[in-house]
């Protein structure tokens, strides 16, 4: 396995606790990353320092979560969380421990953590602690519970969907018992928050094995959002590693299952922002319905359903042909809005037509002009609405 330094920002965090009298190390996926050969993304750090005694070490920190134990520490501009050793009291909920108590031992706060692999301390030098295996399973590519998987999934249900997360993210496998305890516990996971729940779903998504999501709707981790039932999503790897065009082909698997009625529904249960619900679930929709295979049904979606969702239902579809066809339209200046049609309302008011009338006369307009384009004249539409 290859070895990476931490950086000194990270190397000064840890030097300055250490110099105040406290234990600190790196810990969780920052270590597991480093041992990977990996990038990390973001820098835990651990310590027996408590809150107020890491703010009063650093000049620059963010009180990020105090209560649970956790500061940010900003150095030039580079920041770590800094986290006092802490140990979890009972779950009640399934998903936060009802009081968290700071600890003197690192034994303590290593045993709290979800898996072996992201239990693991390791001091500057490379030196590490680790209680529970994890190396060996990094080795092995194994994901592994800390102590009884059941409790521990019992406690906090988020864990069965990092496990897939991890797995998905790491290429690992599920350890045999820790699978077991997570096909037991699967119905727990009604308990979580739809925010948890679609921060896991879209990292998993957006992974180099995005079809492991299959699993989650397998397994019943999802059953607060679909129906109960199985999807296959082979074509999920082949597409850009975006998150909506992999969204939106979720969605039509779903809908084709029957597992989902709608798209808007089940985007909006998982709290995902407004555009995304609206675009995924119009692009879902023409991929439904079938996509534009002519110059006049390319300019209909596009006036139904706007380019950015015409554009990731292609996307989504893998379809160059239309892709290209969607490039000649948009390029082409023909009309296929109320916006660039020769006459407007007023016009039409001139004329004589009232109320409804007016947006029928502009649609049946727009219509003709789709398929003629040359007709985009004031006097010519003029000419056609008068008879
Ligand atoms: P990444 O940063 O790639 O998401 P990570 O392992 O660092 O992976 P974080 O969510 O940043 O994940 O959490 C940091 C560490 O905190 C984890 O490695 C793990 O030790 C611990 N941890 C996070 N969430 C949980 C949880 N739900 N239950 C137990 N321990 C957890
Ligand atoms: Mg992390």
């Amino acid at each position: 396995m290859q070895s990476l330094q931490p950086p000194e920002f990270v190397k000064t965090i840890i030097s300055r606790l250490e110099a105040a009298g406290f234990e600190a190390y790196m810990v969780g996926g920052c270590v597991r990353d480093i041992l990977m050969g990996r990038v990390p993304k973001d820098w835990d750090v651990t310590t027996s320092a408590r809150p107020e005694e890491i703010r009063s070490i650093f000049e620059s920190t963010v009180p990020t979560g105090e209560r649970h134990g956790t500061v940010t520490v900003i150095i030039d501009g580079n920041q770590a969380e800094v986290t006092a050793f802490r140990s979890e009291s009972a779950y009640t909920d399934h998903r936060r421990p009802d009081a968290v108590t700071f600890v003197s031992d690192l034994a303590e706060d290593l045993e709290r953590r979800d898996f072996t692999i992201n239990a693991i301390a390791m001091r500057t030098d490379g030196t590490l602690i680790d209680y529970f295996g994890g190396k060996i399973d990094l080795e092995a590519g194994i994901i592994r519970c800390v102590g009884n998987a059941g409790e521990r999934f019992t406690e906090d249900a988020l864990r069965m969907l990092r496990a897939l997360r991890f797995c998905a993210e790491l290429g690992f496998e599920i350890e045999p018992l820790t699978f077991a305890a997570l096909k037991d516990c699967a119905p727990l996971s009604v308990h979580l928050s739809p925010e948890r729940v679609r921060g896991e779903l879209c990292r998993i998504l957006l992974s180099d094995r995005p079809a492991t999501i299959e699993k989650a709707f397998a397994l019943g981790l999802m059953d607060n959002y679909v129906r109960p039932g199985e999807i296959v999503l082979v074509g999920l790897p082949l597409l850009p590693r975006r998150l909506e065009p992999r969204l939106c082909y979720l969605c039509i698997n779903l809908l084709r299952s029957g597992q989902i009625k709608e798209t808007t529904a089940f985007l909006s249960a998982l709290r995902f922002d407004k555009r995304t619900i609206s675009l995924v679930s119009k692009a879902a929709a023409l991929l439904l319905e079938g996509l534009p295979d002519t110059s006049g049904a390319m300019k209909r979606a596009l006036f139904k359903s706007g380019h950015d969702a015409v554009s990731l239902a292609l996307q989504t579809s893998l379809d160059c042909e239309s892709l290209s066809l969607l490039e000649s339209v948009a390029s082409s200046g023909d009309c296929f809005t109320l916006d660039c049609l020769a006459i407007k309302g007023d016009d039409l008011l001139s004329l004589g037509f009232r109320g409804k009338a007016v947006g029928e006369a502009l649609l049946f307009l727009l219509e003709h002009v789709i398929d003629n384009p040359d007709d985009n004249e004031r006097n010519i539409l003029l000419n056609i609405i008068k008879y």
